[in-house]
């Protein structure tokens, strides 16, 4: 807070045609009416950047800008940039220079709905710095590889949705380590809650990751011989679901190679990719496999299957542990064998697992190749800056346990955002010497505690349910809930308290008040999802692989250990605990990303839809935090500077004390006392409009 901060000398005056290029300079900041119509404007004008403060909003153009050369880096590189309008590159280099001048970690946070920019933001970003830094010699091709793992993590961890061609199923945080001369030195990258079940499942309309295709596509001859594979999609059940083979957007073929490059940039042996390859290939002929009834009415394998081959595991072994489970009780091993759906969805289960944990390992390498490496530079003169690329809010028609996920994670991001915010401004009042005002907030600690509470929690309920001996579901999971939370102010089910049922609400959900708004979840799924089971059979016959990326996958300890590994959701929980510890730390910038319309169209701005994302980004929230104190701030000798002009006193020179001559001229302009406050080295100015006159004033002289 105070980094970013824009004067708007050259906005000022044109501010009603092209609305104000900070919304604390609005003057009903209560209204969100007042709010959208800035954002209209500016958007019409081709102004995709506003800020709230050190807040940038960002409003996805859908077509490409001139905003982003090299000029324009140059540009904003270093510019103290009152004078320059909003944009990704102004909060990347504030960052930068907090981070040098201040010796301090910077962390950006990227939030918004799916579509709206997150992940061109956070490149742009990290574009602006593999540009401008200076480069260290010893880690030369570090700029390369950071911007090389792009490609790859999107085509393994990306896919065509309903809402975006280019979607990205998983959260990321990359951290950018930088030397003391603030070359990038180092990097690395955490992942997060990869959304698996699109291996086997897509939704009408939407596709598989994009690596499945770009394999069949863009793989020659030879390499689809290998690996057994026919070029049509079609002929694959795990990649007919959508219906969805091609995309307009973008050719596969073209991307393949990117990706082959960038693999090769990143210090990925050709082996190593070609086992990679052999596991996209494995779950491909995996999800052709089918089932049927043998002699003696047992389910077995009726498809021959190169599956097995290509991950690396006998196939007698394969085709008996897809077709039984294992059980321990009481110290002893049960086989059961497994009916039909059974063994469909325990190899539904292997291809998640082996999917998921491939890319897990992708990520590893990756970190391996881009890690600092150890000498390279005094290890306590290192300063870093994180990006965090998350999805934001998510309220969909039907919400599960992934929107329960995410949104559990918006909450606390939100927690964050008001400690950080309300910190950062307490402190700058306290080295200005200027009384600290309470701010009224709505403290979302308790949504948080309501999903996250030790025993109580929604988490720790889902958890019991899971591991519960006997008859367990869903409907048990949200009957435990309504008894443990009934009542609660932010939890709601279709039973009232007089025991009549509320109409609106189907008996299958739950809603959470979010800070946001509200979202209704439905349970089903719940207890699978957060269970997220692999027989231990299957683990067993995976970690004999001879592939060494799926023996990497599944390690032995993993199988001869009986504890029960975490559930998904405290998994997440655990997750998310240390992210917030590791943005805590930090100084923080935020990025807000907005979907202008749904059909991913240029110049249309859907009022409706932005008004929903206003909403559940909590962008009012963070205006009313921002503005509760003082509108505006800025430096004593850049307001004297500006306005000397206006003041006989001042004009042409003042020649005292900065804090004397900036009293002299406001007095002269007959500011109230209400309406500022001068701190140790900079004016306050509570109200826009006390700004806005005095700029009316330097403009008609
Ligand atoms: P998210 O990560 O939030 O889901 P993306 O960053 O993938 O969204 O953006 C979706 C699409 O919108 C991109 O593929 C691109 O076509 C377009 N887009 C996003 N930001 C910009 C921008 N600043 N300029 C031009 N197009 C953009
Ligand atoms: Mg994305």
């Amino acid at each position: 807070i105070g980094r970013v901060r824009l004067v708007m000398e050259s906005a000022l005056t044109a501010r009603d045609r092209v609305g104000v290029q900070d919304f604390v300079l609005l003057e009903n900041y209560n209204s969100e009416a007042a709010f959208i119509e800035n954002l209209r404007r500016r958007f019409g004008e081709g102004l995709i950047y506003t800020y709230i403060g050190s807040v940038l909003v960002s409003v996805n153009p859908y077509k490409e800008l001139e905003i982003y050369s090299k000029q324009q880096m140059e540009r904003y590189r270093g510019v103290s940039f009152y004078e320059i309008s909003p944009h990704i590159y102004a909060l990347s280099d504030t960052a930068y220079r907090a981070m040098r001048t201040e010796r301090k970690d910077q962390c950006i946070m990227i939030s918004g709905e799916s579509g709206a920019g997150k992940t061109e933001a956070s490149k742009k970003i990290l574009l602006y710095y593999a540009v401008t830094c200076p480069i260290n010699a010893h880690m030369a091709t570090l700029g390369d590889r950071l911007l090389q793992s792009n490609p790859v993590l999107e085509a393994f961890g990306n896919a065509k949705t309903f809402r975006n061609d280019n979607s990205s199923r998983f959260g990321k945080y990359m951290g950018v380590q930088f030397d003391f001369r603030g070359a990038p030195v180092g990097g690395h990258i955490l992942n997060y809650l990869l959304e698996k079940s699109r291996v086997v499942h897509q939704n009408h309309g939407e596709r598989n990751f994009h690596i499945f295709y770009q394999l069949l596509d863009g793989g020659d001859d030879n390499l689809l011989t290998t690996l057994a594979l026919q070029r049509n999609p079609q002929n694959y059940s795990y990649l007919v679901k959508g219906n969805c083979p091609r995309l307009s957007s973008v050719s596969d073929k073209n991307n393949w190679k990117v990706v082959m490059k960038a693999l090769s940039v990143i210090g990925f042996a050709e082996e190593e990719v070609q086992k990679l390859l052999s596991i996209i290939a494995g779950v491909l002929h995996l999800g052709n496999t089918q089932f049927g009834e043998g002699e003696e009415g047992e389910t077995c394998i009726t498809t021959e299957t190169h599956a097995t081959n290509l991950l690396g595991v006998d196939v007698s072994a394969l085709g008996e542990a897809l077709t039984h489970k294992k059980l321990t009780a009481k110290g002893e091993e049960m086989i059961t064998p497994l009916n039909f759906e059974q063994a469909m969805s325990a190899r539904d289960a292997l291809a998640k697992a082996v999917y998921g944990r491939t890319f897990t390992w992708l990520v590893e390498k990756i970190n391996q190749s881009v890690a600092l490496q150890v000498g390279t530079t005094p290890y306590d003169c290192m300063l870093l800056i994180g990006l965090l690329d998350i999805y934001g809010f998510e309220v969909l028609q039907h919400n599960s346990f992934e929107q329960f996920c995410i949104n559990y994670c918006n909450e606390k991001l939100q927690q964050l955002f008001i400690e950080l915010t309300l910190r950062s401004e307490q402190e700058e009042y306290e080295a200005e010497g200027i009384a600290w005002e309470t701010v009224q907030y709505f403290d979302n600690k308790i949504i948080c505690d309501l999903i996250e509470e030790k025993h109580k929690g929604i988490i720790s309920t889902l958890d019991e349910e899971c591991l519960r001996p006997g008859e367990t579901c869903d409907a048990s999971f949200l009957e435990k809930l309504e008894d443990t939370l009934g009542g609660h102010p932010h939890f709601v089910t279709h039973k009232l308290a007089n025991g009549k049922t509320r109409k609106a609400m189907g008996r299958e959900e739950f809603r959470l008040l979010h800070y946001a708004g509200e979202v209704n979840y439905n349970v089903n799924g719940f207890l699978d999802k957060n269970n997220d089971l692999l027989n231990r059979n299957l683990k067993e016959v995976m970690c004999q692989s001879h592939n060494q990326i799926v023996s990497y996958c599944f390690r032995r300890e993993e199988v001869m250990d009986q504890k029960r590994p975490e559930m998904a959701a405290t998994q997440f929980k655990n997750n998310l605990m240390k992210l917030m510890e590791i943005l805590g730390s930090k100084e923080p910038s935020y990025v807000r990303c907005l979907k202008p319309n749904d059909a991913k169209q240029p110049g249309r701005f859907d009022e409706v839809l932005i008004r929903h994302q206003v909403k559940y980004l909590g962008l009012m929230e963070n205006l009313r935090v921002r503005r509760a104190g003082f509108a505006y701030r800025r430096r004593f000798e850049a307001f004297l500077q500006r306005y000397k002009p206006l003041c006989p006193e001042t004009w042409p020179n003042w020649h005292g004390r900065l804090a004397d001559g900036v009293s002299t001229l406001v007095n002269h302009l007959g500011y109230k006392a209400e309406e500022y406050k001068l701190g140790r080295s900079k004016i306050f100015i509570r109200f826009p409009k006390t700004l806005f006159t005095t700029e009316d004033a330097l403009q008609a002289k």
